[in-house]
């Protein structure tokens, strides 16, 4: 079966640091897959690459059959990736209703209204928000919204990069659950994470990432129950 995302042997340098040191993965069709690392371990790297923000030094992306390894970042979108990026990075001076527009960028205006709406009842929270400005929201709402923004693109893979970071535990909760229901939508996911026992719980499969590279994968269960990953990652 040919992989809708397909990762081969990909390098990433910022200058003579090498971030990312020939990674290989494969995601299927409506998987979701979940990438563990600590810190620094090239996690968000990886995501930008995929996203065409930065170009690797070597090694290839093929995403839906097409070669995008040095795609730019608008075409990348309109193939079909979504991101929700580290950080959330929403307009803090535009309303949330502008924000989730500005995430349709590439579609006719008919469509983004008609993709606003399935964002809105995804996420109710934002429809209560909509004429607010995206600065004044609380972070999960912020979250919310960095979601629902690269939903608009009705994305076939949808990257999402560290949902859970700085928000308390309730939140975080909130925001798997939703994702489940986005996944659950038939969206393909490839998620990184630090809270790793959550992202195994909402994923098919994960990869761990060890500065630059890749030491472990396996099924969800597999790496939930695994002794050494547990240790490392999952905090027993
Ligand atoms: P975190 O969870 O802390 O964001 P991460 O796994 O996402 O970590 P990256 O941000 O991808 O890790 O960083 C991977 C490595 O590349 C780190 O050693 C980092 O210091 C380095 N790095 C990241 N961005 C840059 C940059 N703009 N210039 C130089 N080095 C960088």
């Amino acid at each position: 079966m040919t992989s809708l995302l397909e990762i081969e042997d990909l390098r990433v340098n910022y200058g003579h640091i090498q971030a990312l040191k020939g990674i290989s993965l494969q995601v299927q069709e409506k998987e979701v897959v979940a990438i563990l690392g600590a810190n620094g371990a090239g996690k968000t790297t990886l995501m930008r690459t995929l996203s065409g923000l930065l170009t690797p030094h070597s090694g290839k992306i093929t995403f839906a059959g097409q070669d995008t390894t040095r795609m730019g970042a608008d075409r990348i979108v309109r193939l079909g990736i979504g991101q929700s990026p580290e950080g959330r990075r929403v307009f803090g001076t535009l309303s949330v209703a502008e924000n989730l527009r500005m995430g349709g960028f590439t579609r006719p205006p008919a469509e983004i209204t008609e993709s606003c709406e399935h964002v809105y009842k995804i996420f109710p929270r934002l429809y209560e928000r909509r004429a607010q400005l995206a600065g004044t929201l609380s972070g999960g709402e912020q979250q919310m919204l960095a979601i629902g923004r690269a939903l608009v693109t009705k994305p076939r893979l949808l990257l999402l990069d560290e949902p859970s970071l700085g928000l308390a535990p309730i939140i975080v909760r909130n925001i798997f659950q939703v994702l489940r229901d986005v996944r659950d939508t038939g969206v393909t996911i490839l998620i990184v994470e630090q809270n790793a026992r959550m992202a195994l719980k909402l994923a098919d499969r994960g990869y761990v990432l060890e500065v630059g590279k890749l030491s472990h994968e396996g099924s969800s269960r597999e790496l939930l129950s695994s002794p050494e990953i547990q240790a490392a990652y999952l905090g027993h």
